[in-house]
């Protein structure tokens, strides 16, 4: 059974182990392992969030607060989870930030689509309510939200701290969101209609574990984080040409599985003069070019090596990949894949200096086109979180920055939609009605567990909410730190308005999807049994059947 689904071979005659569900069972079925997802990743969300401990099967960890890197690391095994987690992906790949809110919809879209599958109401009737009521809920945040003055730092380090908040990153947020903001505005520029573009191609990210948080650091240039390949190599190098290689700076061998048979000694020599000459031309090729510095993403060979040391070079090998390709934008330096055909003109020029406490490579053009935020902090776990956070935080920024939209956060946004939602079923004629309903209170899950999270009563802080947003105080949300119910705009949380329409996009979509189904035949056994420990054994059933993906997180969490 398993061996004809590997091979992903059509399946024409349904097998005694298959398994088929139909209609509602099968909806029930997947909204159930739908939502089981987005159970998972809820009591992360907003400020107050919790963290999740991630261990693979490898026993390597991941502490974090991210909702889509939760997911991705979680083993799931279901076909149905995964569309959940591709909700995750998605908005992760749009809007940098907004995960765990994207996610957290969909399972609540769901959960609320099962009661009205419950009151007999046709899945294709809630689908269809369900995507009117996302397009209205895009065309409302385009009006709830407020264009704002992109270069209004203050503004932007509210968004950066917003997003930083209730991440590893929090902590330092005044210190980490400066640098976002800055990092952000040094690779933006305006194109001939006067509209901002952020390339964060030209912004690197580098990270070290050993220092505080707070002695994180903005930089001209790009970083490399190597040694130079030999101690008599100087360690720096100002106004200097540099080359970038992707070529080994070793002997060629012909044919790695070539023997030398040597007869005498005089033919061995031979033969390691012919090597020792190959690699003098080498480094003769990149002496004859004016190199000062090579950053070569290849090997360098030892003799390579006391040649370049002699010559006054300084080389790095094994210069990571996405190093070399930040440099050459850096320094407008081409990538050479091969020494032989390099010309002066595909060198780089520009300053390398060297921090030995850090043992870092500090790589400054000659009018330099990126920037590099290092990251630092105690351990590699701290580092790694911050580096997710300040990832987000950087996205956020970027799009304020391009957009100029921007939403009052702590689920006000939220809050006001549902409102405005509600209004709009009122002219929505059958049953779609009710599923436009649906829609606003799920939207209404996040104020809810932002609540929850913050150690609050939900429905208390729900209903105040509403009272305020139907007195027409549209910024009213829900400021996690106070508890209280104030304009979370003034208070500086902050969100960007292209996330949040992607968010309910996405969750829309993925519910859509979901429902769409009514009928689910599996070649492997579909247990749809949480007890059922058989259900994810050994024969690695396809989709694990809900046993086997309820165990597996079960062992997380
Ligand atoms: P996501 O993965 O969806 O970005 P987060 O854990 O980052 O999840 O939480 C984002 C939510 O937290 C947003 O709704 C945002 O408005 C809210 N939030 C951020 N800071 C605060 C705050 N100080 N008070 C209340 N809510 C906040
Ligand atoms: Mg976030």
């Amino acid at each position: 059974m398993s061996q004809r689904m590997q091979q992903g071979q059509p399946m024409i005659v349904m097998s005694e182990d298959s398994q088929r569900v139909k209609d509602k069972d099968a909806q029930e079925y997947n909204i159930s392992a739908a939502r089981a997802v987005a159970e998972s990743v809820k009591s992360t969300l907003g400020p107050k969030g919790m963290d999740k401990m991630l261990v693979d099967s490898m026993g390597s960890v991941t502490i974090t607060n991210d909702g889509v890197t939760i997911l991705q690391e979680m083993d799931i095994d279901n076909p149905t989870a995964e569309m959940i987690i591709e909700v995750a992906e998605t908005q992760e790949d749009e809007a940098g930030d907004g995960t765990t809110t994207a996610v957290a919809i969909a399972g609540e879209l769901l959960k609320n689509a099962e009661d009205l599958v419950e009151q007999d109401i046709h899945p294709t009737a809630i689908i269809k309510g369900f995507h009117m009521a996302a397009e209205q809920a895009r065309d409302e945040v385009d009006d709830i939200a407020t264009r704002v003055d992109t270069e209004d730092e203050d503004l932007l380090r509210s968004v950066a701290e917003t997003s930083m908040t209730g991440k590893g990153a929090e902590l330092n947020k005044e210190h980490l969101s400066q640098l976002i903001v800055e990092a952000v505005r040094q690779v933006t520029v305006e194109n001939e209609d006067g509209e901002n573009v952020v390339d964060l191609e030209f912004l690197n990210i580098e990270t070290q574990a050993g220092r505080s948080v707070d002695e994180s650091d903005l930089l001209v240039g790009g970083i490399v984080n190597k040694d130079p390949t030999h101690d008599d190599m100087p360690r720096e190098a100002t106004d200097a040409d540099v080359l970038l290689l992707n070529d080994p700076i070793e002997v060629e061998e012909a044919d790695v599985d070539t023997e030398v048979s040597v007869t005498d000694p005089s033919q061995l020599q031979k033969f390691l003069d012919a090597e020792e000459k190959q690699l003098r031309e080498k480094v003769d090729r990149i002496v004859d070019l004016g190199v000062d510095v090579v950053f070569c993403q290849k090997g360098i060979d030892d003799l390579a090596q006391h040649y370049l040391a002699k010559e006054g070079i300084v080389a790095v090998r094994r210069t990571k990949k996405s190093d070399l390709e930040f440099l050459s934008e850096v320094l407008d330096a081409a990538i050479v894949s091969d020494l032989e055909s390099a010309t002066e003109d595909d060198l780089g020029f520009g300053d390398v200096t060297r921090d030995e406490a850090d043992e870092l490579f500090y790589v400054e053009g000659e009018d330099a086109h990126g920037v590099t935020l290092l990251l630092r902090g105690s351990t590699d776990h701290v580092v790694d979180e911050l580096e997710r956070g300040v990832n987000d935080a950087l996205d956020v920024v970027a799009q304020t920055v391009s957009d100029g939209r921007v939403l009052a956060g702590g689920g006000a946004i939220e809050v006001e939609l549902a409102s405005r939602l509600r209004d709009y079923a009122d002219s929505v004629s059958g049953r779609e009605q009710l599923a436009v309903e649906a829609f606003a209170d799920s939207l209404e899950l996040v104020p809810r567990v932002l609540a929850e999270n913050a150690g609050l009563d939900s429905i208390d802080t729900l209903v105040d909410l509403r009272a305020a947003h139907d007195d027409g105080d549209v910024t009213a949300g829900l400021n996690a730190w106070t508890g209280d119910v104030e304009n979370t705009f003034d208070a500086g949380v902050v969100e960007p308005a292209h996330a949040k329409e992607q968010a309910v996009t996405s969750a829309s979509e993925a519910a859509n999807l979901v429902l769409k189904i009514d009928d689910i035949i599996s070649a492997g056994d579909l247990s749809t049994d949480k007890e059922d420990d058989e259900a994810g054994g050994p024969g690695g059933a396809p989709g694990g059947g809900m046993g086997g993906m309820g165990g597996g997180m079960g062992g997380m969490m």
